[in-house]
């Protein structure tokens, strides 16, 4: 495994290693749901590259930047067993050299939700996921249903901007409770991680009643929203969504496949998750 800091290495490493090669971007503090998403592009490759950027330009001036979880060695010593080939981890200087003014600015797919509440996250996500697939040509690039319109996204950039990317999307990974894991679960206060199955609860409730035959997705919005409110540790709710899963258009009636997601606060940190009906 060789562990790469500079893009010029980089790009070269990558020019010259075996096709097809597989990317897994990352921001680190890995877990069992980034080692999912490495085992499947070592199956799938015959180079498997990972990356370790906290990008910064995804961060809101409020936003937890500075208390992001940094373990580089520990992630290391978790990519080494699993046979990957580069890992790419560079400086903030490496990525954004001072003059950097070029930005990848994605359409309607990134304004709702996430992207209504984190004005310029999914600008950030854009320009660094294509400044990676530039320098590095993957074949294919793998990501995590958990951050589900982040995987539409890159998605429709790879289309848009003809990078040659064959984006695989794989299933959220979750603790035995339900809670879908990430880096920023190691926020959460015992109690805290105590109430945070509740966010998938909700999602359960709404996919319960869709499997049951009901489809207005006003009401699947309404239990789960229910199901977060009954949490008093659930401080804040930024949204309860059904919508449309490729379009992300918040739907009256459900009759395509649908994507139920939530976003919600315990105390200062902020959960994501969602699941696609149909
Ligand atoms: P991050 O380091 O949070 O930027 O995540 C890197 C990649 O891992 C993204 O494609 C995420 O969607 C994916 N990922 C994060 N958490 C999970 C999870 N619980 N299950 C599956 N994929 C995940």
């Amino acid at each position: 495994m060789r562990v790469i800091t500079t893009r010029q290495e980089m790009a070269q490493a990558c020019r010259q290693t075996a096709r097809p090669l597989g990317l897994v971007p990352t921001m680190g503090a890995l877990h069992a749901g980034h080692l999912e998403l490495v085992r499947r592009a070592r199956e799938d490759n015959s180079t498997v590259a990972v990356t370790i950027f906290i990008n910064p330009t995804q961060f809101g001036p409020k936003e937890d930047l500075g208390k992001y979880p940094r373990a580089l060695e520990q992630d290391l010593a978790l990519l080494r067993p699993l046979s990957v080939d580069l890992v790419y981890a560079p400086s903030v200087e490496q990525v954004y050299p001072s003059g950097f003014d070029t930005w990848v600015d994605p359409g309607k797919v990134a304004v709702r939700l996430e992207g209504a509440c984190r004005p310029g996250h999914f600008r950030g996500v854009a320009t660094v996921v294509t400044k990676l697939f530039t320098l590095i040509r993957p074949d294919r690039a793998y990501f995590g249903q958990k951050d589900g319109q982040q995987c539409l996204v890159v998605r429709q950039l790879a289309r848009d901007l003809d990078l040659g990317v064959d984006v695989v999307v794989l299933p959220t990974v979750r603790e035995h409770d339900g809670l879908a894991m990430s880096s920023r679960n190691a926020y959460l206060t015992p109690d805290q991680r105590w109430a945070a199955p509740v966010v998938y609860r909700a999602l359960c409730r709404a996919e319960q009643l869709w499997r049951e035959g009901e489809r207005d997705a006003e009401t699947l919005r309404q239990v789960a929203r229910a199901e977060l409110e009954s949490e008093p540790l659930v401080e804040a709710i930024d949204y309860v969504s059904v919508a449309d899963a490729d379009t992300l258009e918040e739907l009256d009636a459900i009759q395509g496949k649908a994507m139920a997601s939530v976003a919600v606060s315990l105390g200062r940190t902020r959960l994501i998750d969602n699941v696609i009906l149909g």
